[in-house]
């Protein structure tokens, strides 16, 4: 998928020929390769088996298939019975081109080997469409999809560019915990860790459960952002950036939100919220433009499935085809304005006066909701929006104060067909000012003596993101419900596979 494909690839045909041994090939390379007349041996999975004698199998490695043509000399009735739909194969054959439309080489099979076996009468997944829903009931088998390949396939393209985009700029990759001590990230109801007996906790006299006897003599919970001390690594190492799972227990069932997800969170230090938006922006753009310059056949298929699904969706209610969405967002600059702004926006809006916002818009200080995101950023600009210095009493503690008293440095970017996509802010690097907030919302100054040691302690203005990686995908592929772009969804009763 990545860079130097054709080098390896030419090895590997090197390295097989020399042997005099065949070594198995993945399907992708072999298509890439259109090395008509070479010998190939490809393994992979059964996705059709037509006229007891085409073979369509995928190996994951692309959207497209390769078709093994086996004559009765090859495959004999003994075979035949087992070459079904699931089953592993290995084919060995001669690469030429297709007789057929569709696709631009097939192999002449001269031996074709069942590995595996798949029982026709139980394998769940058939040659014909499955719906989502039930596709996440067989999440162990949902990846031998077309739609859960393409998702895969993407959603590494996007970690490793990732990693690529924060390495080019200088900046440090930090693993904080997953475990934490602190009660005070601020994001959101916390699952518990802790090894005592569920049924027999040891009691303080008080009668509440005593945790100095827990595993870590305290009480922790699953992380639910690294921001705090990714915030210690920057005041040292300038630029930094964690991506990790983090970890929500809110019950909030919606097709946007997971109970475990990962985040993408860079920390940099002298960095001032303008500075922080054009990091974000020109961040987005680079994952965008790496997907488009990388899994285009990937997100043809997708833009296909998804204009499928909206068929039956009134025009007005269907989304920008995919690839246009895409490169829609990278060729337009993010519109910005503040939080003030945008109420005065929302309050004047149509469907405000029409009294169709679920939630409706009651002034300053208005939490806004995904439906208001969404009017903003899909009817009145109609492209992403970051929205700025929002009510201090809404936002956390930790974001810097505005002169006027009410409003903090925070930054939210808006997506289309998401809402927020990213979540920053300048951070508050005065101690007086952060001690006094705290004790405001009777957070524990004491306890977070370490984390009020960086502003103690050559301080700096400072300003950090989470940009939540299931959304972005969300946006790549089009797809409309988050659990279908991770492998494993956690969501509230769900946690089988
Ligand atoms: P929302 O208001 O959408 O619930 P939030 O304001 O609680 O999000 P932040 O604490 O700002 O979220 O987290 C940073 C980013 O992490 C968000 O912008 C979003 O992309 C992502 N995110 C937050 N909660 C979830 C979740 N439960 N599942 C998946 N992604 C999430
Ligand atoms: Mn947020």
């Amino acid at each position: 998928m990545f860079h130097n494909k054709i080098p390896i690839f030419a090895l590997q045909f090197k390295n097989f020929s020399k042997m005099g041994v065949l070594k198995r090939i993945k399907i992708k390379d072999v298509l890439d390769s259109g090395a008509v007349g070479s010998e190939v041996l490809i393994k992979g999975w059964v996705r059709f088996f037509r006229n007891n004698r085409f073979i369509v199998i995928n190996d994951g490695s692309s959207i497209n298939n390769i078709q093994a043509v086996a004559d009765e000399s090859v495959i004999n009735a003994e075979l035949i019975k087992k070459i079904t739909v699931g089953a592993s194969v290995a084919v060995t054959g001669k690469l030429v081109e297709s007789q057929g439309s569709g696709q631009s080489v097939e192999i002449i099979a001269s031996h074709v080997e069942v590995i595996g076996v798949a029982d026709p009468e139980k394998y769940p997944l058939q040659p014909k469409k499955h719906s989502l829903e039930f596709l996440r009931e067989i999440a162990h088998l949902r990846f031998r999809t077309n739609i859960f390949g393409a998702v895969t396939r993407v959603r590494h393209a996007m970690i490793f560019a990732v990693h690529e985009f924060f390495t080019k700029k200088g900046f440090v990759n930090i693993h904080t915990p997953i475990v934490t001590g602190s009660d005070c990230e601020g994001a959101g109801e916390m699952f518990r860790v802790s090894t005592l007996d569920a049924k027999n906790p040891p009691l303080k006299e008080d009668g509440s459960i005593d945790y100095s006897k827990d595993f870590f003599g305290r009480e922790t919970n699953l992380t639910v952002s690294g921001q705090l001390e990714g915030e210690l690594a920057a005041l040292a190492m300038s630029d930094i950036y964690t991506f990790g799972p983090t970890f929500r227990a809110e019950n909030s069932n919606t097709a946007r939100h997971l109970a475990e997800f990962w985040m993408i969170e860079p920390e940099m230090a002298f960095y001032e919220l303008t500075d922080n938006m054009d990091l974000a922006e020109e961040f987005l753009k680079y994952l965008l433009n790496y997907a488009l310059e990388n899994c285009i056949e990937d997100l043809q298929f997708l833009s296909k499935r998804q204009q499928e699904e909206e068929k039956n969706k009134p025009q007005d209610q269907r989304s920008m085809e995919l690839i246009e969405k895409i490169k829609f967002v990278i060729d337009n600059d993010f519109a910005r304005i503040t939080y003030t702004e945008a109420i005065e926006i929302l309050a004047n809006s149509k469907p405000a006066k029409k009294n169709q916002f679920q939630y409706p818009i009651k002034g300053f200080g208005t939490d806004l909701q995904s439906e208001h995101e969404r009017f903003l950023v899909e009817k009145h600009f109609k492209r992403p929006v970051i929205l700025t210095d929002y009510p201090k009493e809404i936002k956390a503690f930790y974001m810097k104060q505005n002169q006027d008293g009410k409003t903090v440095r925070a930054m939210d970017i808006l997506f289309p067909g998401i809402g927020e996509i990213v979540g920053g802010s300048q951070r508050e690097e005065s101690l007086e000012k952060l001690e006094n907030r705290m004790k405001e919302l009777n957070l524990p100054v004491d306890e977070m003596w370490w984390y009020m040691d960086t502003r103690r302690f050559g301080s700096v203005p400072h300003s950090g993101f989470g940009l939540g990686f299931e959304r972005l995908m969300l946006f790549i592929s089009g797809m409309g419900n988050i659990r279908d772009v991770i492998p494993f969804p956690r969501t509230p009763k769900n946690a089988e596979f």
